[in-house]
């Protein structure tokens, strides 16, 4: 068990958001203003998933800054771990871990892939390069629990614009004690929500990464916060032991995720709740405890679901605030996408279709002459020089986004492959 250590603490604090927020269903029923318009939102929100259901996503690149809140040295982790915890950040919101060989045969086909990859700014919001890295020197330690004076505080030392990156502060210590990380739900009408300037992930020092000073960890921690940030919550309700109701408008608000109680240890493997098919579930009959979810706080976690995963990218599309991060002209600004890609044109000598595309693109030439294209995948590394006669050649890719560059005139393609393995 490497998320916290002591299991008092998870009682009252892990989490803290989540622990009110899931399986709280008279927050739906309530009266007051302010949560009828949460109530509306969460509704239009529920719509807005169940009709952007998908059985494959396409990529989605989010500018990232790391803030690394120490003080006199403590917590002062280096750039190769912050990499190492963007690493595993991005192999679990890729499908990329190699874990997932141990999902068990009756979760394997509920695994998702949420084709998410976080990328550390180039640009900061003052136009100056950056390795999407930011130190601070201060005592300031968060506290994890709204209404203490500590709440946040680091986030209003250091933060860039939540429209043009994700924040995540790494800090070396979180109050209260045990506390290995935490994270704000998006929305500003959302009681567990809040204002755009304190969104995103607040991580442990020695939980960001698996080397150096997180070595004893999984560095998943990260993970499940940005679970919780793109509006996840736990798979189990950490308060009291409850099986909710219909799978997808109680405790998570997801049906391939087993309604469970709390736990730690893989082994044994638990089965709480035996209301698995109340609801829209796909399961037929009673399901043991879905351990290996991110969501959770077992030791083995290794999976997204598939309803995981629309309901995260649902809230990503939602909230124009997150849905903008991944724009041509917000991946531009941060320095995303390559210095030397200045524009995205649609040029009519050539054309590149279609896109999407399932993993095979054509490149028509639309000229009498001989054409030279590079493609370029985002980090501006070469993947294939292209020599193309009049007419049209095909090329294959793998998932991901690409861009097609003439080489004479440097005008650029952008495509997204999507390709349907799931
Ligand atoms: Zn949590």
């Amino acid at each position: 068990m490497k998320r916290l250590t002591l299991l008092a603490f998870v009682i009252f604090s892990i989490d803290i958001y989540s622990q009110t927020i899931c399986g709280t269903p008279e927050r739906l029923n309530a009266t007051t203003n302010i949560e009828l318009n949460e109530k509306e939102q969460l509704k239009a929100l529920r719509s807005h998933i169940k009709t952007h259901h998908k059985t494959t996503h396409p990529p989605l690149l989010i500018p990232t800054v790391v803030h690394i809140v120490s003080y006199l040295g403590i917590g002062d982790i280096s750039d190769a771990q912050v990499y190492d915890g963007i690493r595993i950040l991005n192999e679990d919101f890729d499908k990329k871990n190699q874990d997932t060989a141990n999902i068990r045969q009756e979760f394997a086909p509920y695994l998702g892939d949420a084709n998410i990859q976080f990328v550390l700014a180039k640009i900061d919001p003052d136009g100056n390069p950056t390795n999407g890295i930011v130190r601070l020197d201060t005592n300031l330690v968060p506290h994890a629990e709204p209404g203490y004076g500590d709440f946040d505080n680091v986030k209003y030392a250091s933060y860039w614009p939540s429209d043009k990156y994700y924040n995540i502060w790494v800090v070396r210590n979180i109050l209260p004690g045990g506390v290995n990380g935490y994270a704000q739900y998006p929305g500003t009408d959302f009681t567990y929500g809040g204002p755009w300037n304190t969104y995103g992930s607040v991580v442990r020092y020695n939980h960001f990464g698996s080397i150096e000073l997180a070595g004893a960890s999984d560095g998943r921690t990260v993970t499940h916060e940005v679970g919780h940030t793109f509006g996840l919550y736990h798979t189990f309700l950490s308060a009291a032991n409850d099986c909710g109701g219909d799978c997808d408008t109680s405790l998570d608000e997801v049906c391939d995720t087993p309604p469970a109680f709390l736990s730690f240890n893989c082994n044994p493997i638990v089965n709480t709740c035996s209301n698995d098919s109340i609801g829209p579930s796909p399961f037929a009959t009673d399901m043991p405890d879905q351990i290996e979810n991110f969501m959770g706080y077992n030791s083995c976690t290794s999976m997204f679901t598939k309803e995981q995963v629309d309901r995260m990218r649902g809230f990503i599309s939602f909230f124009p605030t997150l849905s903008g991060l991944s724009s041509n002209q917000n991946l531009i600004e941060t320095g995303i996408i390559p210095a030397s890609i200045t524009s995205i044109s649609s040029p009519t000598d050539f054309i590149v279709y279609p896109n999407p595309s399932n993993g095979i693109i054509f490149i028509q030439n639309n000229t009498n002459e001989q054409m030279d294209f590079e493609v370029l995948d985002l980090t501006g590394k070469l993947v294939a020089n292209l020599m193309i006669q009049p007419g049209r050649q095909s090329l294959n890719l793998q998932n991901g986004v690409y861009f097609i560059k003439e080489k004479f005139t440097q005008r650029t393609s952008r495509i997204i492959v999507v390709q349907s393995t799931d």
